[in-house]
């Protein structure tokens, strides 16, 4: 074959597959953060501060023993996470526990990036904990998926599970106290929170909810029943101030402006018709057989 041809092949060949490469670049890097942004922490009530990115929540509690952190993002959000608990003046390595609302990699893709800077234990549900343990291969998913998982191109950085616990259990950091809500449905091991804040001479109860989003390709046979009795025990949990693995949901920024421009004395993350609204959606959903 004429040198000049081969050439002309190599050549092509280059053409074809470097901006392949490129994209395949770009895209990892995008997927490792999903397309957040940073967000500036701020305080919700009392002991209780956001710390997520713009969409995917994080959620820190402190106490004089040492934090308790809500959820790690996705891989390349922990990095936002950290940054956001040190503009609040607190450090990382005071984060004596970890823990997570459901083992997607928009929630626990960061998890061994900030086990590994705060030296915290993590605490995960049962069903959760393999999932997490295993950088995102969850039985339950489809296989597609799963092989996207093995090969890693999907899944996170594996975290080490340090506990796992079971539905009702409290975790306590000192004073700090948060109680486990198995509210399977979203995922198996999906883990809504309760804990009290004091705010101004007042208790109020926390709710950090789990997703109730029922999603196509994540079936398992027990969904039905586990999204029943997930609208039951939300349902029956009081809840003052509320939040959920997504911003968008509860209204971060929405109740943010709102008490930065308020003249009224209400507080908008005193918001208990929106969390039954928030409950009453999600069932609504199920009910129309509504599947994302
Ligand atoms: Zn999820």
């Amino acid at each position: 074959m004429p040198r000049h041809l081969t050439r002309r092949r190599v050549l092509l060949v280059l053409l074809a597959v470097v901006p392949g490469v490129i994209l395949f670049g770009k895209w990892r890097e995008a997927s490792r953060r999903g397309g957040q942004q940073y967000a500036e922490p701020f305080r919700i009530a009392g002991n209780f501060y956001y710390v997520g990115a713009n969409d995917v929540a994080a959620f820190l509690i402190t106490g004089p023993r040492g934090h308790v952190l809500i959820d790690g993002g996705y891989p390349g959000t922990a990095p936002m996470i950290m940054a956001s608990i040190a503009k609040l003046g607190f450090d990382i390595k005071d984060v004596k526990v970890l823990l997570n609302s459901e083992p997607h990699a928009d929630h626990a893709g960061g998890l061994a990036e900030l086990q590994r800077a705060s030296g915290a234990r993590l605490w995960a549900s049962e069903a959760s904990a393999g999932v997490i343990a295993s950088g995102g291969d969850d039985a339950d998913i489809i296989l597609p998926l799963r092989f996207l998982v093995w090969i890693g191109i999907a899944g996170y950085p594996a975290a080490r599970v340090d506990h796992r616990f079971k539905d009702g259990d409290t975790v306590r950091v000192g004073p700090v106290a948060l109680t486990a809500h198995v509210t399977g449905g979203h995922t198996r091991g999906c883990t809504s929170w309760t804990f009290p804040v004091r705010e101004g001479g007042r208790v109020l109860n926390v709710v950090s909810a789990c997703s109730l989003i029922v999603l196509g390709g994540m079936r398992y046979p027990e969904q039905g029943a586990d999204l029943e009795r997930s609208f039951r025990v939300l349902r029956g949990l009081p809840a003052d101030v509320w939040v959920s693995s997504h911003a968008r949901l509860w209204g971060r920024y929405r109740k943010f402006v709102a008490r930065d421009t308020a003249r009224s004395p209400a507080d908008p993350f005193i918001d208990p018709a929106g969390y039954r609204a928030y409950v009453d959606t999600a069932e609504a959903r199920f009910r129309r057989g509504h599947v994302q």
